[in-house]
């Protein structure tokens, strides 16, 4: 019942003024299951979208260790200080399967969580990786509303969660670590295709001159890969999250990305893409989800999944009578 306490107006009155205990009720109402919470944080998110969009919305991945809570703390104080409005979210792949998390409590970037510029949401737990996919598409939305103007994402590489976050950011980040002959290697070549920069951390001490190669190293490899990003040639730079060295300069080339890809409407073209990828991700995943449902194909399913197993019949007539039963269902006005 808590949730009722405030209605819809007043919550979206709130978020719009930039309250961020309004945001983070919302965002509950947006990671709540329960269908009265979503067709509230539905209808919200309504109202709130005219008022979305106005940010720069940056993915950040790395191993766990690379340093990215560091960085974050050490990138969003900068950047808040700078009075600009900083939130940060998560993907974090681990805490849909089992609840646990690679990416840890968000608790731990405790500077920035305490600066009144920064908002700071800890990852959704369980469900689907689609799951959490919509819930972070949509928090976005009602943290831009609510006036941040620099969106942080947070994943780590692990199964699709890059590729995802890649697809909801303008911006995307690889936090690496030196020494990486071998990391290099092993690294997953898919993700060197993803990324407009790879900034090497920890460049502070002994560590400042085998940053710097490896950051050269980075730097002959995205030289030769096709760019994630039409016109922007991916860049290699190094970082100190705990000296703040290269920090500063890390903003500026995201800002630079932010003009140049404005000028040439890449950014405004990909945002569109975005969305429609979206859509279509949320169009699959009803699909699917009413297939499974489906009370006469879950009746169906095993005896057909047997057959096709012994041989007895074959895979695409098996599909097609699944489907005939599906649609016919279909046709009779099921309810979901
Ligand atoms: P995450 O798992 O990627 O979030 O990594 P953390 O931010 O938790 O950092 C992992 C460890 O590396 C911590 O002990 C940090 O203090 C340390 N660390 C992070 N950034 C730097 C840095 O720039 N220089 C040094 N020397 N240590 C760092």
């Amino acid at each position: 019942r808590k949730q009722d306490e405030q209605t819809a107006e007043e919550m979206i009155h709130g978020i719009l003024n930039g309250n961020r205990t309004i945001l983070s009720k919302v965002i509950t109402l947006i990671e709540s299951s329960a269908s009265r919470h979503q067709e509230q944080a539905q209808g919200i998110l309504q109202e709130l979208l005219p008022h979305s969009g106005k940010s720069v919305r940056i993915g950040i991945t790395g191993v766990p260790g690379a340093g990215k809570s560091t960085f974050i703390e050490a990138f969003g104080r900068l950047l808040c200080d700078q009075g600009h409005r900083v939130a940060v979210m998560a993907v974090d792949p681990s805490s849909t399967v089992n609840g646990g998390s690679i990416l840890g409590d968000k608790t731990r970037m405790e500077q920035l969580s305490r600066h009144p510029n920064a908002f700071i949401r800890p990852s959704p737990s369980g469900g689907t990786l689609g799951g959490v996919h919509r819930k972070t598409r949509e928090s976005i939305i009602a943290c831009e509303a609510a006036g941040f103007d620099v969106i942080i994402v947070e994943t780590v590489g692990v199964g699709q969660s890059e590729t995802i976050v890649r697809g909801m950011v303008d911006f995307f980040l690889l936090l690496a670590l030196t020494g990486a002959g071998d990391e290099l290697q092993g690294m997953k070549k898919g993700i060197m295709e993803l990324v407009d920069a790879v900034v090497v951390n920890k460049a502070d001490g002994d560590n400042i001159k085998s940053a710097r190669k490896t950051m050269r190293e980075f730097k002959q490899i995205l030289h030769f890969l096709t760019p994630a990003t039409s016109g922007w040639e991916p860049m290699a730079l190094t970082c100190s999250a705990v000296t703040g060295d290269g920090i500063e300069e890390i903003w500026h080339m995201i800002d630079e990305f932010a003009k140049k890809t404005k000028s040439t409407n890449v950014f405004d073209q990909r945002r569109k893409t975005q969305v429609k990828e979206w859509l279509l991700s949320m169009i699959r995943d009803r699909l699917e989800t009413s297939f499974y449902q489906d009370e006469n194909i879950k009746e169906l399913q095993p005896s057909i999944e047997a057959e096709v197993m012994n041989g007895t019949v074959f895979v695409q007539k098996a599909v097609d009578q699944l489907f005939s039963v599906f649609q016919s269902q279909q046709k009779k006005g099921q309810p979901q």
